[in-house]
């Protein structure tokens, strides 16, 4: 990163090591997510199938542009965004949920437990940067509203879901 961008996170005290740490963790996270997302828009099964097929292939759109942001600050912060995709296991906050079970609801339910997990990822960051580095702070706020916007999206199809079955 270029001096003068780094001197002024020192000056704040960020401890530009552990928050490049803390960014490849979420980043390990944004691409287990989308895969997540893509591979559980392949699967899905039940009703209402296409309303969540267009769901999850919007977020899982979402989230790989959130690793594009994560990467792009890690390299502004003078670090390197993790190479290997193996490593995504071991870095992840967030895990990843295998959609073995190909429902609507089961895939809602385990996709709405990584936005949770998420929005407590982007939180954190913000804590941890608040009034230090507001450059991480706003990708990561920026990043966070779409994660809430994400959690919402999802859990109004589960009520639709069970209104639906109110009815029949
Ligand atoms: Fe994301
Ligand atoms: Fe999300
Ligand atoms: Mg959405």
């Amino acid at each position: 990163m270029g001096t003068k961008g780094r001197a002024i996170l020192e000056e704040f005290g960020v401890d530009i090591g552990g928050l490049i740490d803390m960014l490849n963790r979420a980043l390990a996270d944004e691409w287990l997510a989308y895969y997540q997302y893509w591979i559980g828009a392949k699967v899905a099964v039940g009703v209402p199938r296409e309303a969540v097929v267009a769901e999850l292939t919007q977020h899982a759109a979402d989230e790989l542009r959130h690793a594009g942001l994560v990467a792009d600050r890690i390299i502004q912060l003078g670090g390197t965004p993790v190479l290997d995709p193996k490593e995504w296991q071991g870095l992840t906050n967030c895990g990843y949920d295998k959609p073995e079970d190909p429902d609507v609801r089961k895939i809602l339910d385990q996709n709405i437990k990584g936005e949770q997990c998420a929005i407590g990822v982007y939180k954190k960051i913000m804590d941890h940067t608040r009034d230090k580095d507001h450059v991480t702070f706003d990708m990561a706020l920026k990043i966070l509203e779409d994660e809430i916007e994400h959690e919402e999206d999802l859990e109004a199809i589960k009520e639709d879901i069970a209104v639906m079955l109110k009815r029949s």
